[in-house]
């Protein structure tokens, strides 16, 4: 036997020893004892010496959770298999479908250029046709809709999951119409209320701060606050779909207002009924290039994220993130997966619409997939496994190299763009521990999905 490479030992505020295995994803209290005993078999685990039915059960639920492994396994083997399997496996088709650019907003630091360009009715048909081809030999079909705002073009969505559902029934193959992201503006009742019948049950919504801050970053074409009618409407919606996830945009000029969104939504009754996280605002292309001064640095971000997530625990609301172990790192470096334009062109990445020099193909003309050969090549070919840093790293299970629309833009070949866990995976399970024991019965608020609790 053999001590997994991807063991983390740490004590929590009260003192509480915690093992996290990143490959596994298992989270472990210890007492002393125990602990002392872990450390003890994970020295030595083939000539330590399991005298007692305790010790033997010890040495097994360490074999479970990973943390202790079996003679001859290879974890980085073991990650290698998932990932190429994963990033590989042709059967889920995955679309993630932009039936406009337009949008009512006018975000301070949208990426997207402002291209008024909505799904024609030939595009549309087209897109069907391409998923009626591309659905031979899949077994599922999940599709997730974007913008632009989507909700301006809801007819578009309506017609193309109606097509597609009809596709799937014909062909026995399972369809998940999927979530929404939406600025949340048209998202009312009666909206919501569609969706669901659409089977649409999961909406994210961003929301920047307090009404003053998000309505400066966030404001409607027109220049006017969108904050309170979003606030209405989600208060609306939570009771009709299954699930509201609230994206909180950070950089330098909202950083210290953020928590203030917390009261907000405590005020309007949305504690509990909706998870909230923050993400980082970054100058991934040249129609956002203006806010490059902006965005914090990985390791301010992930301070403030740390901070940010305190504050949320001191004001009950646990939003402390899991580190999830991956088996890739987003759609766009699945085989099968596809971001669609409104103009008709599958891009990988959801950086990239509005900008078809990155396609990789167009729903109805094949001739483009030749012409685009090489963006396809660029994004398949990138692999973490090739980056020596990563395949050394601690953090390889959770982070897999980071995002590769920026790991494919670094200078250095050595490692990938490294994953916030680099910088706060400690002071995160930190907060998840503490977040646990001051409200056990809310865990799953904010919490990322997945990882094993093994003791
Ligand atoms: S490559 Fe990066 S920016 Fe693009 S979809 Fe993946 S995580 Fe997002
Ligand atoms: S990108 Fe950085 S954090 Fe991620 S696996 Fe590579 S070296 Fe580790």
């Amino acid at each position: 036997m053999q001590p997994s490479r991807y063991n983390f030992f740490f004590d929590a505020e009260n003192g509480t020893h915690l093992a996290f295995n990143a490959l596994s994803g298992g989270l472990a209290t210890l007492t002393e004892e125990k602990h002392r005993q872990v450390q003890e078999i994970l020295r030595s685990p083939n000539s330590y010496r399991y005298d007692s039915q305790a010790k033997l059960e010890l040495r097994e639920k360490l074999l479970q959770g990973g943390f202790l492994l079996r003679e001859g396994v290879d974890e980085l083997d073991i990650l290698k298999v998932r990932y190429r399997s994963s990033r590989f496996n042709p059967r889920p088709l995955k679309l993630t479908i932009l039936p406009t650019l337009r949008c009512n907003f006018r975000c301070i630091y949208c990426y997207e250029g402002r291209k008024n360009i909505t799904m024609s009715r030939e595009i549309q048909r087209g897109l069907v046709e391409f998923v009626r081809k591309k659905t031979e030999g899949v077994e599922s079909l999940t599709t997730s809709w974007y913008g632009g705002e989507p909700l301006l073009a809801l007819d578009i969505i309506a017609y193309l999951r109606g097509e597609f559902a009809k596709i799937c029934e014909a062909k026995g193959i399972k369809y998940s119409p999927g979530g929404i992201v939406t600025n949340g503006y048209l998202l009312t009742r009666d909206v919501a209320k569609r969706l669901k019948e659409m089977g649409i049950e999961t909406a994210q919504v961003t929301l920047d701060g307090p009404r003053e801050v998000h309505d400066q970053r966030r404001p409607l074409a027109n220049g006017r606050g969108s904050f309170d009618r979003i606030m209405e409407n989600l208060s609306q919606v939570s009771k009709v779909l299954k699930q509201i996830q609230i994206r909180v945009n950070t950089d330098r000029n909202n950083a210290d207002r953020v928590l203030e969104l917390l009261d907000a939504i405590e005020d309007y009754g949305l504690k509990g009924k909706v998870s909230i996280y923050f993400a980082k605002v970054m100058a991934h292309t040249e129609a956002c290039a203006s806010i490059a001064g902006s965005c914090l640095r990985d390791q301010e971000y992930t301070d403030l994220e740390l901070r940010l997530t305190k504050g949320g625990l001191e004001k009950g609301f646990n939003l402390a993130k899991y580190p999830r172990p991956k088996f890739h790192y987003c759609e766009a470096d699945h085989v099968n997966s596809f971001v669609v334009g409104p103009s008709g062109y599958l891009y990988k990445c959801w950086s990239d619409p509005g900008n078809p020099d990155e396609a990789v193909g167009h729903v109805s003309d094949p001739t483009k997939y030749e012409e685009k050969k090489r963006n396809v090549l660029k994004w398949l070919a990138w692999d973490v496994f090739e980056r020596e840093e990563c395949r050394e790293c601690k953090l390889l299970p959770v982070c897999l190299g980071g995002c590769p629309y920026v790991g494919l833009r670094l200078e250095t070949r050595t490692r990938g763009a490294c994953d916030n866990w680099r910088y706060n995976l400690l002071g995160m399970l930190k907060l998840y521990y503490a977040g646990r024991l001051s409200n056990p019965l809310r865990q799953g608020v904010g919490r990322a999905k997945g990882g094993k609790e093994v003791a």
